[in-house]
């Protein structure tokens, strides 16, 4: 049987841009990591925070990791291109506590690790398999991991006009599919929550650059494909599943979820048992 070999990049590559929270410019550089240091952020004062469940201090507005000293915000764009780009270990160095929100979507990311190339390192890649079906709701929303020998996700949203009902049934997940058809999809917002995010001053670097900002019947804006809302909502659940330290190989069923449901479910997933049990 052909075994999966880790990979890490082969050089380090930087990028800047404004982060969404501050609307200050700041400065990421994705770096080569040995095997089994999975993804890990170094902020300039050297803390470390490693991307786990357990780091995840609140997913309001953008997904927060946190160590006891240290926090960074807006990581599930940059995350979720190393897990979708085939990246098993990264550093990943920031000079401020947010990572640019560059333009919404994870486009620029996964174009830098595409750049960078990737290497590969002779130990086993690590992998989550389930023996039986997961599965976790919390109200309306559903999500259910079942045994599969491939990461794959099908995604269902149900919005209010004009986004409405959409649904996106990925093939299995590959780098090339990654960057065409996912990456490159940006965050989105309705417009009485964008303006009353200003009115607190926050969100002081979104603006219809690096958004798709949703009017009462309409986009205020063209978008990069006609369901670009559901299928960023699939590069948010690549970006929550980095957080395993494990590639998923999994077919994803999610009805409606959102960072909260995904964190969750990362985190028991997490602990083998509750997932062979199918826990709750
Ligand atoms: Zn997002």
């Amino acid at each position: 049987m052909k075994v999966d070999y880790q990979h890490t990049l082969a050089r380090e590559v930087s990028l800047s841009g404004v982060g969404l929270h501050t609307g200050c410019e700041t400065t990421v550089t994705i770096a080569p990591a040995p095997a089994n240091a999975g993804f890990s952020f170094v902020l300039a004062d050297g803390s470390r925070i490693a991307a786990t469940p357990e780091a995840v201090r609140s997913t309001v507005r953008c997904t927060t990791l946190a160590s006891s000293t240290a926090e960074v915000n807006t990581v599930e764009h940059i995350l979720a291109s190393l897990v979708g780009m085939d990246v098993d270990n990264a550093q990943i160095r920031i000079d401020a506590e947010e990572i640019p929100i560059m333009d919404g979507s994870a486009l620029p990311f996964a174009r830098g690790i595409a750049a960078a190339g990737l290497r590969e390192q002779r130990v086993p890649r690590r992998v989550m398999s389930l023996r039986s079906p997961y599965w976790h709701r919390e109200g309306d929303k559903l999500l259910v991991c079942l045994p599969a020998d491939h990461f794959k996700i099908n995604f269902f949203v149900a919005f209010p006009e004009p986004v409405g009902n959409q649904f996106l049934e990925t093939p299995p997940i590959t780098p090339d599919y990654f960057l065409h058809e996912i990456a490159p999809n940006r965050t989105f917002g309705f417009r009485h929550e964008v303006e009353a995010l200003y009115s607190q001053g926050l969100a002081l670097g979104g603006s219809l650059d690096n958004a798709v900002v949703i009017d009462r019947d309409d986009y205020m804006g063209p978008l990069r494909f006609p369901d670009e809302i559901v299928r960023h909502k699939v590069l948010d659940l690549i970006g929550d599943f980095a957080l395993l330290g494990m590639y998923p190989r999994c077919e994803v069923i999610a009805l409606k979820s959102g960072h909260a449901l995904h964190v969750a479910a990362a985190r028991e997933l997490r602990m083998p048992l509750a997932a062979a049990a199918g826990a709750r």
